[in-house]
């Protein structure tokens, strides 16, 4: 991890430069942050779980025809990336009443939205990520239009895959967040997904019993956090069966 150079800290994450000019690679923290930072703690073995969650999801996605930022997973705890120009928006869907939609609204979470909710944010701990709308996206010029129609048409398309995918694991996909970046080639600029998708990043409830599987856990002080998060990855099929030496660390 040392020998390559750190391009960014975020709280989950680490950014290195890549082995080739436009990668990245990707290295998944055991950090865990709440509540615009005020809150802080590590979840152990969270990294390892993201980082092959993240994979598990990226790929399927990436067999359906959404350009996304993943190329491949190097180790435990790293994985090879596209370099992307991040868009400065965090795009949340949400399916069921939950989080910041309930307190600011009043309402009950658990309640089945009649359909599903876009929202946008904007990207800054400073401002605490206010929420925004397309015009502000557009009218500040941190994405076109056009660009906006291809997010929300791409932001649909994960949903309704991935709602389809959790389900058939046993789980309701509640909300979740989604990063987009543009990749510039030969004049053409492509939008593609980037970030992460895990429990770091979606609400995730048991079908039968709505037990939390994601870092509400964390945030609520609900306990056994790893847990959950492993038990996501087994109903992936993403866990092996023999866990012993899971976490253990074997960086290259
Ligand atoms: N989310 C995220 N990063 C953020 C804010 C939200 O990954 O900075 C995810 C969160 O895990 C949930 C969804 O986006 O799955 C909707 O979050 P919400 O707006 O309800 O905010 P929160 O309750 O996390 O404050």
């Amino acid at each position: 991890m040392s020998r390559r150079k750190q391009i960014y800290e975020g709280k989950a994450k680490v950014l290195f430069e890549g082995p080739e000019p436009g990668t990245i690679v990707q290295y998944f923290k055991d950090d865990a942050t709440a509540f615009n930072n005020k809150k802080k703690g590590t979840i152990t073995g969270k990294g390892v779980l993201n980082n092959r969650i993240s994979e598990h999801l990226m790929i399927k996605l990436n067999d359906m025809g959404i350009p996304t930022h993943f190329i491949k997973r190097l180790n435990m705890r790293e994985q090879l990336v596209k370099k992307v120009e991040i868009i400065p928006i965090e795009v949340v869907i949400r399916n069921i009443v939950a989080g910041s939609l309930a307190e600011r609204l009043g309402l009950q979470e658990g309640d089945q939205l009649s359909r599903s909710i876009v929202e946008f944010f904007y990207k800054s701990d400073q401002l605490n990520d206010p929420m925004i709308t397309e015009e502000h996206i557009t009218a500040f010029d941190w994405a076109s239009s056009q660009e906006m129609d291809e997010i929300v048409t791409m932001t649909l398309r994960i949903n309704d895959f991935l709602s389809g995918l959790f389900f058939g694991a046993g789980i309701k996909l509640v909300d979740f967040k989604l990063e987009f970046g543009r990749i510039y080639s030969n004049e053409q600029v492509t939008i593609v997904l980037a970030d992460e998708i895990s429990p770091d990043s979606c609400r995730l409830w048991d079908l039968n019993t709505d037990e939390k599987l994601d870092k509400d856990r964390f945030r609520r002080d609900l306990g056994s956090t790893a847990e959950a998060y492993q038990e996501v990855a087994r109903r992936l099929g993403v866990l092996p069966r023999n866990t012993n030496n899971f976490f253990d660390e074997k960086i290259n």
